[in-house]
């Protein structure tokens, strides 16, 4: 399955440390990972190494990730966005939650919905 990792910069630390309490999951062979730019960038310094990365969000990177959804390529995603600081690349972030819930593609946007999601995807996987 493919699972997109994005986090905003006040969120980054938050991503990195959520992930690697959950290596046992997030380096299951059934996983494939894909993030945006910076976020991988920490991900894989912090020795993730098998991240696919797009460009960095306000490049374009949402919307990679929001194109993948539209394929019919990307299974879930976990997105920490930071709601209290501005983004200029708002719109992509609102176009790719849309096409989230045009595809039915399940997006967590906070820790708790996270391990929620987590969790499940685990045990279907065992
Ligand atoms: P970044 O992009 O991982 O390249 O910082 C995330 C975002 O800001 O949407």
């Amino acid at each position: 399955m493919k699972l997109a990792l994005i986090a905003h910069d006040g969120k980054k630390a938050d991503m990195v440390s959520f992930v690697m309490k959950r290596l046992r999951f997030f380096n299951r062979p059934e996983i494939e990972l894909v993030a945006t730019g910076t976020t991988g960038k920490m991900l894989l310094d912090a020795g993730i190494d098998k991240i696919q990365r797009v460009s960095s969000g306000p490049m374009g990177g949402d919307a990679e990730i929001g194109a993948l959804v539209t394929r019919g390529k990307m299974d879930a995603i976990i997105f920490f966005r930071d709601p209290l600081d501005k983004h200029p690349h708002d719109v992509d972030i609102s176009m790719l939650m849309r096409l989230c819930d045009v595809h039915n593609i399940p997006l967590a946007t906070n820790q708790k919905t996270a391990k929620i999601l987590i969790s499940y995807y685990d045990s279907q996987l065992d």
